[in-house]
């Protein structure tokens, strides 16, 4: 069907070798910590375009190299179970004015490559499966965007 259930683990997996030239471009360290239990429904391949772009991202902000960590752990968010996907970088960081406009359809820093899509697209795709998607992010020292998706149903 269009949505299944599964780990997030193997979906990670399934989705570094994607982007795996350019962490070794850019000399970026990944570090990875599985800890979710729980199984989500999402669709695949579009819990991977969002992994994809939010990766792309922090490689983007990490120019000079610097360290990715992929964590996934059991989370509930207002009384109901879920799983968090986090993704943090060293990179840049972000100001709140530039926070502030991050998911908006076009914004982009970029003056090339950039067609400020990628967030507000992520963001529909998670929304409109029950998801949301977060950031925190310090000016000089980094960025953590985490992915939040309710639990599957049993049986579902
Ligand atoms: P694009 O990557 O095409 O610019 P996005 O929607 O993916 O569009 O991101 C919008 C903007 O958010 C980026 O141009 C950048 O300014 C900021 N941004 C996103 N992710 C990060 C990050 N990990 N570190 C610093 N800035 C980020
Ligand atoms: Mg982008």
């Amino acid at each position: 069907g269009y949505s299944e259930h599964y780990a997030v683990a193997g979906i990670i997996s399934d989705t570094l070798p994607l982007v795996q030239h350019l962490l070794r471009k850019t000399a970026i360290a990944v570090e990875r910590e599985d800890r979710a239990l729980r199984p989500i429904m999402m669709n695949r391949t579009e819990l991977q375009q969002v992994l994809v772009n939010l990766i792309v991202n922090a490689i983007h902000a990490m120019s000079q190299g610097g360290r990715l960590a992929l964590r996934t752990f059991d989370s509930d968010m207002d009384g109901r179970p879920g799983v968090a996907i986090a993704v943090a970088d060293t990179g840049t960081g972000m100001t709140p004015d530039v926070i502030g406009k991050i998911f908006d359809p076009f914004f982009t820093t970029k003056t090339r490559e950039g067609t400020g899509l990628g967030l507000s697209i992520s963001q529909m795709l998670v929304t409109r499966q029950g998801g949301k998607i977060s950031v925190r992010s310090e000016p000089g020292r980094g960025t953590t965007f985490t992915i939040w998706m309710p639990e599957a149903d049993e049986g579902a």
